[in-house]
């Protein structure tokens, strides 16, 4: 359903969303009424969140170049469900700001709820001006067949784009919205935006690639991390072979680069719970094989005991 692009933009929420996204199919999970994504990447976040809002609205199945009305309205930016907020988008027609999201702003979502909807309304809510794009600044718009014809920036909510009343006034709206509404909320980082909105949404850390360049020698080593099992547990741990044979790195301090990115990603899902207690429980074993490492145990014997106790999980 969800386009690989993501998959390899944001590892972690494309795997997150693609589950849910199957029960929210089959009735067995609603879908979160009130999201906050924080990353570098607002344009690709905003993307993200058309993505989700088309495949809860695709009448088809689901796929990239369905051709069903709703999935044709979204991507050609006119879904009368999806709504963007910012400060010259969504405005009634007495209100004049135009620097700020507006206190009226929350009145006019407040009245458009009153209205019942078939559809699963999305609210995405972004900082944004007048803008004209340059060739390829929207590309992946493009590979995804959205149309790139916008005259808007897509860029992060800050303290400064809300009015300071503008929030409160949208609590209700978040607490208790009608069925199948989700307000997605696009920013750098979840300390730009009001504590009283932040405590009532599911933060995700769209994080790919590009910010982990720290890790970026670990990760092609564990690329389907943390979805490991145990047929592909041996090919990890030749994969780490590998590379200590040509890095000259010993054991221990590859483990030690590992746990740390364990640790980088525990500290991006802490709201997470699933992903949460995995990643915590795979710094456990790895800490403990870091211990035979030191012991002169076989680095093939350390490693392939490693990633097949990730793939079980204990
Ligand atoms: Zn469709």
């Amino acid at each position: 359903m969800l386009n690989n692009i993501f998959k390899n933009k944001f590892p972690f929420a494309y795997n997150y969303f693609s589950t849910l996204l199957e029960f929210v199919e089959k009735k067995e999970r609603k879908f979160p009424q009130a999201i906050i994504f924080e990353g570098a990447d607002t344009k690709m976040q905003y993307l993200f969140a058309l993505e989700l809002a088309r495949i809860l609205n695709c009448q088809k199945d689901k796929q990239d170049d369905c051709d069903c009305i709703n999935c044709k309205w979204i991507k050609t930016h006119s879904h009368p469900a999806i709504n963007n907020v910012s400060q010259i988008h969504f405005k009634g027609e007495d209100d004049e700001s135009k620097t700020i999201i507006s206190a009226k702003q929350a009145k006019e979502i407040e009245k458009s709820l009153m209205l019942s909807s078939d559809y699963h309304r999305f609210f995405i809510f972004f900082s944004s001006r007048e803008k004209e794009y340059k060739q390829n600044e929207l590309e992946y718009f493009e590979k995804l067949n959205y149309s790139a014809d916008i005259n808007f920036s897509i860029e992060p909510l800050n303290y400064n784009t809300f009015h300071p009343t503008m929030p409160n006034a949208l609590l209700k709206s978040i607490e208790e919205p009608p069925e199948n509404t989700t307000f997605v909320f696009l920013t750098k980082s979840r300390e730009d935006i009001l504590p009283t909105i932040v405590s009532r949404c599911l933060v995700f850390k769209l994080s790919g690639l590009k910010d982990n360049l720290k890790f970026d020698e670990i990760i092609p080593l564990i690329q389907n991390y943390p979805n490991i099992d145990y047929a592909n547990a041996f090919d990890i741990s030749l994969n780490f072979q590998n590379y200590m044979k040509e890095t000259n790195k010993p054991l221990d301090n590859l483990l030690n680069e590992f746990l740390e990115y364990l640790v980088s990603l525990m500290k991006q899902n802490i709201d997470n719970n699933a992903f949460y207690q995995k990643i915590n429980n795979d710094i456990s074993i790895t800490n403990e094989m870091i211990k035979y490492s030191k012991a002169n145990i076989n680095d093939k014997i350390v490693l392939d005991t490693l990633f097949l106790r990730i793939s079980r999980g204990y």
